[in-house]
C-alpha cells in the first residue's frame, strides 16, 4: 500500500519520529477505535463532535440522522478535521515535567461527500456494525428501505492523514535517575465486562460468542469464558 504524503497541513512537527504516513497504521489505529471527533466550522463557530464511523478501504464513513447539523454541515463540501485516538498509558517519570501518556492517534483531513446509492449505504452501514461488533451483522436485521432513506451517510476519503503514536517507557533526564520515586507505566485499555441482556425475547438465551468474548485489541480480552 502506498504511504500518505506528508502535506504542509498533515506534516507532524513535534517530535516527528513519532509520525507514521503507512496506511497499514492509519488503518489498524481507525479500526481498533470506535469514536471519531469531527471538527469542521458551522458559521463562524468551530465544533468537535463525537461520532461512531468506520473505515471500509480507503473511505472513513459517517452516519447519522438527515437533521444533524454536522451531517448537514459536512455534506456541503466543508473542511473537516476527523480525529481517532487510542489511549494505550499513562507514563510515570520520575519528574512531573516528563510524565506521558502512551497513544496512537490518527488525523484526517479532507472533505466529505455525501453517499445516495441503496446499495452501497447497506453495505456500509454492515460494515459499521461489524467494525463495532464484529459478527453482530449476521444476526441483526438489516436496515429497510425507511431506515436507509432516513439515515444520512457520508463518505470522506482517506487522501490526506497522519499518525502520531509515543510507546514505551519514561524519558527521564539522567540527573533524575536518583530521584526515589516509582517510574514506569500503567497501560490502559478498553476492556468488555460481562454482557448484560435485556431479558427479552431470545435475550433470555445465553449470550452469544461476540458478545462474551468481546475485545477491542489482541490484548484487552472480554469476560467471557
Ligand atoms: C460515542 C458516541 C457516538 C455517537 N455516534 C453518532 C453517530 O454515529 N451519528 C450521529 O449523528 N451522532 C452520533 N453521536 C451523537 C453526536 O455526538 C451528536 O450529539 C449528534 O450528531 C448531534 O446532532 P445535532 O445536529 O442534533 O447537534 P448539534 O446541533 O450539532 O449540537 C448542538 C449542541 O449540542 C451539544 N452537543 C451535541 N452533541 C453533543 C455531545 N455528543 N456531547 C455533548 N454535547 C453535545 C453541543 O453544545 C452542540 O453545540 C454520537 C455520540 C457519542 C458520544
Amino acid at each position: 500500500m502506498q504511504p500518505f504524503i506528508p502535506t504542509e497541513r498533515t506534516q507532524v512537527r513535534r517530535l516527528p519520529e513519532r509520525a507514521r504516513y503507512d496506511r497499514e497504521t492509519v488503518h489498524a489505529i481507525l479500526d481498533e477505535g470506535l469514536i471519531a471527533h469531527i471538527g469542521f466550522v458551522s458559521g463562524d463557530q468551530p465544533f468537535v463532535i463525537p461520532t461512531t464511523y468506520v473505515r471500509v478501504d480507503d473511505v472513513l464513513y459517517l452516519h447519522g440522522s438527515p437533521a444533524s447539523r454536522m451531517l448537514r454541515t459536512l455534506e456541503k463540501s466543508v473542511s473537516v478535521c476527523a480525529t481517532v485516538t487510542l489511549l494505550d498509558g499513562l507514563v510515570l517519570a520520575r519528574s512531573a515535567f516528563h510524565h506521558s501518556m502512551n497513544y496512537r492517534s490518527v488525523v484526517v483531513l479532507g472533505d466529505a461527500r455525501e453517499v445516495d446509492d441503496s446499495a452501497e449505504k447497506l453495505r456500509v452501514f454492515d460494515a459499521l456494525v461489524e467494525h463495532i461488533v464484529p459478527g453482530r451483522s449476521a444476526d441483526a436485521r438489516p436496515a429497510n428501505d425507511f431506515e436507509l432513506q432516513f439515515t444520512k451517510l457520508l463518505a470522506l476519503p482517506l487522501n490526506e492523514a497522519s499518525v502520531k503514536l509515543r510507546s514505551g517507557p519514561p524519558n527521564d533526564d539522567a540527573e533524575d535517575m536518583s530521584h526515589p520515586a516509582w517510574a514506569g507505566v500503567i497501560p490502559l485499555s478498553l476492556r468488555a465486562s460481562a454482557p448484560i441482556g435485556d431479558g427479552l425475547g431470545a435475550s433470555t438465551l445465553a449470550a452469544p460468542p461476540y458478545a462474551t468474548g468481546y475485545a477491542r485489541s489482541p490484548d484487552a480480552g472480554g469476560e467471557g469464558p
